[in-house]
C-alpha cells in the first residue's frame, strides 16, 4: 500500500470527510493490502459503535408487480416475461408473526411500485403490523410515493423507509432509467421522508452501466452530505430479460471497499451486507460485516414466490425454511466472531458521533 492511500484512510477515519479529488485518488488506490487496512479502520468504527452486534430484518417481498422500468431490473414493468405476485394483507402479517416468533423486531416491506397497494391500503397494512407487533419497527421500501402519502404511513407508524438514489449523477440516472423517472423526484422523495422524521436509507449498485470512478465520488459526497441513517450498496447483477443482460455484473472487491467506505464517512450508518452481495460470492455477507457492515436482512416471504421477485440472475434464494435459514445466518455470523441480535436496531448516531473512535482504535 501507498503512503498516500494510508494517509487519505486515516484522513477519512479522522475527520469522516474527504473532498472529491481525495476520494477519487482512494477508489484509484484501491489494491488488497489498501483494501485490507481500509478494512480494519472501518471494523475498528463499527466496533465502537455497535460492537460485535448484528442487527436482523425481516425481509419481506411483497408484491413484485411494478409501475416503474428501471432498466437494470428484472421486475420492471416492460418485462412480459416476470411471473407476477401479490401477497394480501393476511399474509404479509402471517410472514411478520413468524419473523417475531424468531426473534426479528423489524419488518421490511420491500415491493414494487404497485398500483394496487393504493397509499390508503398500505397505510392501514401499516397500521395492522404496528397492532400485532408494537415493540417492533416497519420499514417500507415500496418507491416513489407523495408526500402525502409518506406522511400518513409515518402517521400510521412506519418507523424508516429505504429509497436508493441510484446515482447521485443525473446523466448516469438518465442512462439506467427513463425519461419519466428522474433523480429530481427521487431526492425530492428522499428530502420528504427525512424531513417526515422516517429514519431513511439510501444506496447505490456498484458497477452499474455508465458508472465511473467520478459517479462513485458524487455517491459519496452526496451520502456525506445528506446523511441518511442507512446506506444499501450491493454489487449491480444483470438480469437476462432486461436492456442489460449483457452487461457485466459489479465487483466483489469495489462493492468491499465502498462499504468500508461508507463506514468511516457516517460511523454510526446502519450498514447492510446486502443479499446481492451473497449472491456474487458464497461468503459475501461474511466478507461485507468484515469490511464494516452491521445488518443483515434474511427473507421472510413464503418459499413459493421468493423465485418470483427476481430482480436479478440468480438472486441468492435458499428455498430453507426461514427458521432454518435464520439458524444458519447466525452460525455463520459466529463463526467470524459476530451475533444476530434479537432488537429493533435503531440507528445510534450521527456522522460526527465519536463514541470513542479514534486513530487505530480496535
Ligand atoms: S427497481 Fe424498483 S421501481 Fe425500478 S422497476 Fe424494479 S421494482 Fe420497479
Amino acid at each position: 500500500m501507498s503512503r498516500a492511500a494510508r494517509a487519505l484512510i486515516d484522513e477519512l477515519a479522522d475527520r469522516q470527510a474527504l473532498n472529491r479529488q481525495d476520494l477519487l485518488a482512494l477508489l484509484a488506490a484501491r489494491t488488497e493490502d489498501t483494501a485490507a487496512y481500509l478494512f480494519e479502520r472501518a471494523r475498528a468504527v463499527r466496533h465502537a459503535v455497535y460492537g460485535r452486534d448484528i442487527y436482523v430484518r425481516g425481509l419481506i417481498e411483497y408484491t413484485n408487480h411494478c409501475s416503474g422500468d428501471c432498466y437494470y431490473c428484472g421486475i420492471r414493468r416492460s418485462n412480459g416475461q416476470a411471473e407476477r405476485y401479490r401477497l394480501s394483507p393476511a399474509q404479509v402479517l402471517q410472514c411478520c408473526a413468524q419473523g417475531y416468533a424468531l426473534g426479528l423486531r423489524t419488518f421490511v416491506l420491500q415491493g414494487g411500485e404497485d398500483i394496487y397497494y393504493t397509499d390508503e391500503r398500505m397505510e392501514a397494512l401499516v397500521r395492522a403490523i404496528k397492532t400485532a407487533h408494537p415493540d417492533c419497527a416497519v420499514t417500507l421500501s415500496v418507491g416513489e410515493r407523495s408526500r402525502e402519502a409518506y406522511a400518513a404511513w409515518r402517521q400510521a407508524g412506519a418507523d424508516r423507509y429505504l429509497l436508493r438514489h441510484e446515482t447521485a449523477n443525473a446523466t448516469h440516472y438518465g442512462k439506467l432509467h427513463p425519461p419519466s423517472q428522474t433523480l429530481a423526484n427521487r431526492l425530492r422523495c428522499l428530502h420528504d421522508l427525512k424531513d417526515l422524521g422516517y429514519q431513511v436509507g439510501c444506496g447505490f449498485m456498484v458497477g452499474s452501466p455508465y458508472q465511473t470512478h467520478e459517479c462513485l465520488a458524487d455517491d459519496l459526497l452526496f451520502i456525506r452530505r445528506f446523511e441518511p441513517h442507512m446506506v444499501g450498496i450491493g454489487p449491480f447483477i444483470p438480469h437476462r430479460q432486461t436492456p442489460f443482460a449483457r452487461e457485466p455484473a459489479g465487483s466483489l472487491g469495489m462493492t468491499l471497499y465502498l462499504l468500508g467506505i461508507v463506514r468511516l464517512l457516517l460511523p454510526g450508518v446502519l450498514l447492510p451486507a446486502t443479499t446481492a452481495l451473497g449472491t456474487i460470492d458464497p461468503l459475501g455477507r461474511e466478507k461485507g460485516v468484515l469490511a464494516g457492515a452491521n445488518v443483515v436482512m434474511p427473507n421472510l416471504s413464503p418459499a413459493d414466490v421468493r423465485e418470483k421477485y427476481m430482480l436479478y440472475d440468480n438472486k441468492l434464494c435458499t428455498g430453507d425454511e426461514a427458521a432454518q435459514a435464520h439458524e444458519q445466518l447466525q452460525r455463520r455470523m459466529q463463526r467470524i466472531g459476530y451475533r444476530l441480535v434479537v432488537s429493533r436496531g435503531d440507528y445510534i448516531g450521527g456522522p460526527a458521533c465519536a463514541h470513542g473512535v479514534g486513530s487505530g482504535g480496535a
